[in-house]
């Protein structure tokens, strides 16, 4: 249970502003805790895509990628001058520089949506980690090898953005211009704000094992709830409910990390 006095310092406005501090238990939360995955150059940038195709071939020996989108419409090969794609030049097969005004959704050839297919996202990101890896690169030009190094970078990024539901929706919100600025949670729920404070006590003050793991499958439980309701959010287009739900999730997963850590340290 939280004390009198916390329960006070957290229904003044001022300590509401100060609750997320609270709620983690005197440690600092840090608001972001997850670092911005999209940059306002790729945000501002984004394009649709809309029958993206991708398929992996082999050609004497050599895997080679090729990826058909309209966002590669206007690329021109550095090296040959022919239309390229994403990744490498459909004529001579050189690899390319990034493109700016690439999405991640893009990157990974997958629709923009938030209920993203994680197994094809994976086997995407393997392909493509195969084909741009720079050890492919050694014997080619200090220009190629510096393409592979800068192409391999980026999918990382896009994969590990796209990966997880949180940073996904980070990510799609950024997409549409909404960013999350720091403090988002004084506007938060109160009684939300309350309910995570009292789950961050019981972890503190638990000692046992079994209620630790009892705390992290129910807050899992919110975390599937909350990614549900993000997206039917997102399919309709509603996005301060998403970022509402976003706010949400940041907190359900710094417990569930605390949990893991728990669990890890075995106490
Ligand atoms: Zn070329």
């Amino acid at each position: 249970m939280i004390t009198l006095y916390r329960l006070r310092f957290l229904l003044t406005s001022d300590g509401f502003k100060h609750a997320n501090k609270f709620i983690s238990n005197g440690q600092l939360l840090n608001l972001v805790l997850f670092p911005c995955f999209a940059s306002g150059r790729a945000v501002s940038s984004y394009r649709k895509v809309n029958n993206g195709v991708s398929h992996c071939n082999t050609v004497k020996g050599h895997l080679t990628l090729k990826t058909f989108s309209t966002a590669t419409v206007n690329k021109l090969c550095w090296k040959c001058g022919s239309s390229a794609e994403l990744f490498f030049c459909s004529s001579c097969n050189v690899i390319q520089p990034p493109e700016d005004k690439t999405s991640y959704f893009d990157i990974m050839n997958c629709e923009q949506k938030f209920s993203l297919d994680t197994q094809k996202l994976q086997k995407r990101f393997l392909e493509l980690q195969r084909a741009l890896h720079p050890d492919n690169f050694c014997q080619k030009s200090s220009k190629e090898q510096e393409y592979s190094e800068e192409q391999s970078a980026l999918v990382n990024k896009a994969y590990r953005t796209l990966q997880k539901p949180l940073s996904r929706a980070v990510y799609m919100l950024e997409l549409q211009g909404v960013l999350l600025e720091e403090g988002t949670d004084a506007s938060a729920d109160p009684a939300f704000l309350l309910e995570v404070m009292e789950i961050n006590e019981s972890l503190a003050e638990t000692r046992s094992q079994d209620e630790v793991s009892a705390i992290g499958r129910a807050v899992r439980g919110k975390l599937k709830d909350l990614t549900e309701q993000m997206n039917s959010s997102l399919n309709k287009g509603d996005l301060l409910t998403a970022k509402e739900l976003l706010a949400q999730m940041k907190y359900f997963t710094n417990i569930e990390e605390k949990v893991k850590d728990r669990i890890t340290e075995g106490y």
